[in-house]
């Protein structure tokens, strides 16, 4: 038999990186970005065209490249940032794996352009799908520019993989945000479309953020300023009634590198314990610097995730710190931490770019997930499946022994004016039928409870609901017929650019669901009226929640936007565990549940039910 293994031509090993280091045209725009830091520029500008997929362009004013360095550059494991393996260990610069150029010129068509202060002319190389096509003279100032056309142009399975416009100039904006973030002493602009969306000029992190998401932050943050041996943490928290139902304004930055960190983040949010109102997230800008010895950047191709040491100690000290800067915030509240002055803030969010946009790529976080011992049925450490067979598939028969009222009675429950009185009524009148209505209840403010022919029926109070709603908002947007009601005082709304952008595409759908929001210029929008009822007090709350699930949802399945939408709104809208139900509320809960469609499951796949059949209670009684 012939030996059989080839070694890959560098194009196909090109390719194959690239699908590691550019999944989107983002990941391109934070390679190119971090190289002109690590050129020490001192200005950058971002140029983008339909959300990246036809021109990327990075222009800055660094040092530039020689002829011989700018040829090397699109060579694979080409990198004049580290030359031994020892130097992987010390680590102060943003790339290190020489990859970054070798990929994306793999896969899209490249022309760069640059020049070293001290030669005469610049070089200028095009290169495309992998293959050098020219190097000439050419005259540029001091400083690199990256053009990249057509991005995937010869890999269309990714070109099409790619998402609408609106999402990928989302990512792009992100990770524009977390390098302007890092880097506020470095001038940055942003041009989309041809629309300037930001111009940031040079100042501190204070002035950065302000420019990045508007002047009403110069009131919202406090700062954290913590050194110790291990890790040294600087940056802002926001003040906790500020904090937002929508995630996306939670930053950590390790050795000056934005990074992900779901322990990290509990640290923060277990600071901010008992301050944040339920289902929200607070605003953080957080720095830490730890010696680059004791970090692993390389666990990750894209490099947002890292191993530390000594997590728990990070932990710790992260958690204390913002502790007492919050500490520091309520005993002096009144006190400003050096406001910048107004009228220097470069506040730059400009109108809105017409039509794409966005999504939020939430910062992937473990502990917020559902409470798993919520769903997992377990009793006396023996556990009863709560899958698939302990939903049974005859509920309409095993439902039996809670016998349905009929039409006459309404659901009370959606329109929020249960009485007692009614219930009564009601009982009275259907005496014989509610035998069993009495024997409803309530556990933990969580649960109902009651008996069914074949053993105990749990409902799960918010997932039943979601489920309801969920139904109901469906049916509304498809025929686009949701009662509304207009508020006495219409609330104003700020959103950040990117939710702008989103809001701005879900418009119609809002007000399929019955809300009547207006943009009111630049990031503001109005919101006049609500679904009807809903509670008015909420709506700013209920709006953001919204789009928070949305953006998750959008991120993690592929739902259709007016699925999505009646899946977000139904999760907001629905009764929480922690609610306590009138007997009436919940015989109109279990009524309408049951004439849903599915009524087994909350929108999300989890059981809205379980029933505990008798002979597994028998069982546990007989050990
Ligand atoms: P890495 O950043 O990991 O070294 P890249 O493929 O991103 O790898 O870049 C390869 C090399 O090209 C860099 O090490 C740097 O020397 C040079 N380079 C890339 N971009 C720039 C730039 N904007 N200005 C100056 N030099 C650059
Ligand atoms: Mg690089």
């Amino acid at each position: 038999m012939p030996d059989i293994i080839n070694l890959l031509p560098d194009s196909v090993a090109n390719q194959i990186a690239a699908g590691e280091v550019v999944q989107r045209p983002a990941s391109a725009v934070k390679e190119l970005m971090e190289n002109s830091v690590d050129a020490d520029a001192t200005h950058v500008k971002l140029i983008v065209k339909d959300a990246g997929r036809t021109l990327l362009q990075i222009v800055d004013d660094g040092k530039g490249m020689t002829e011989t360095d700018a040829r090397l550059s699109f060579e694979r494991h080409a990198t004049s940032k580290i030359k031994t393996a020892a130097d992987l260990f010390n680590l102060h610069t943003m790339g290190f794996r020489g990859e970054a150029l070798a990929s994306i010129a793999a896969i899209a068509q490249v022309e760069l352009k640059t020049k070293r202060e001290e030669d005469e002319t610049g070089t200028c190389i095009q290169i495309a799908g992998g293959k050098f096509e020219s190097q000439e003279p050419c005259a540029f100032p001091k400083g690199t520019s990256i053009s990249i056309k057509n991005l995937f142009f010869n890999v269309p399975a990714r070109r099409n993989f790619l998402k609408s416009d609106a999402v990928e100039f989302r990512h792009i904006l992100e990770e524009f945000e977390r390098v302007a973030f890092a880097h506020p002493h470095i001038a940055f602009s942003f041009t989309n479309n041809g629309t300037e969306v930001y111009k940031l000029i040079k100042g501190n992190l204070k002035q950065r953020i302000i420019a990045l998401y508007g002047n009403p932050y110069n009131q919202r943050l406090v700062p954290v300023d913590e050194k110790t041996d291990i890790v040294q943490i600087t940056g802002f928290i926001g003040k906790p009634e500020f904090a937002k139902r929508t995630r996306g304004e939670q930053f950590f930055f390790l050795n000056n590198r934005f990074i992900k960190n779901g322990y990290l983040h509990h640290a923060v949010q277990k600071a901010f314990d008992q301050l944040l109102a339920h289902d929200s997230y607070p605003t953080y800008f957080l720095f830490l610097d730890v010696d680059p010895k004791t970090i692993d950047v390389n666990i990750h191709p894209t490099k947002t995730e890292v191993k530390f040491q000594d997590d728990q100690s990070i932990y710790a000290i992260l958690r204390s710190s913002v502790k007492r800067a919050l500490g520091q915030y309520n005993i002096s509240p009144t006190l400003d931490f050096n406001q910048e002055m107004s009228m220097e803030i470069p506040y730059n969010r400009k109108e809105m770019p017409t039509a794409p946009v966005i999504k939020v790529n939430p910062n992937y976080n473990p502990f917020t997930n559902n409470n798993p011992s919520v769903t997992a049925g377990s009793y006396g450490g023996q556990s009863f499946a709560q899958n698939e067979k302990s939903i049974p598939s005859n509920w309409q028969e095993m439902f039996d022994a809670h016998v349905k009222t009929e039409d006459t009675r309404e659901s009370t429950l959606l329109q929020g004016n249960a009485e007692d009185e009614v219930f009564q009524q009601t009982e009275l009148k259907n005496e014989n039928e509610f035998a069993n209505a009495g024997k409803l209840w309530q556990l933990h403010e969580r649960y109902i409870l009651t008996a069914v022919k074949s053993g105990i029926l749990v409902i799960d109070q918010h997932r039943a609901h979601e489920r309801i709603l969920f139904e109901k908002y469906l049916r509304v947007i498809e025929n686009s017929n949701a009662p509304s009601q207009q508020l006495l005082f219409p609330e104003t709304i700020e959103f950040s650019i990117a939710d702008v952008m989103l809001v701005t595409d879900l418009l119609e759908d809002f007000s399929a669901i019955g809300f009547d929001l207006r943009s009111f210029g630049a990031n503001t929008f109005i919101v006049h009226g609500i679904p009807a009822g809903t509670e008015e007090k909420s709506c700013v709350t209920l709006v953001e929640g919204i789009l928070e699930s949305y953006k998750q949802n959008e991120q993690e399945l592929h739902l259709q936007p007016q699925e999505n939408i009646a899946r977000s709104m139904a999760k907001q809208a629905a009764i929480k565990a922690g609610k306590s139900l009138t007997p009436n509320e919940m015989i109109a809960l279990i009524d309408e549940l049951f004439a849903c469609t599915m009524p087994s499951h909350a929108p999300d796949g989890k059981p809205s039910f379980i029933n505990f059949p008798i002979d597994e209670l028998d069982k546990l009684f007989r050990r």
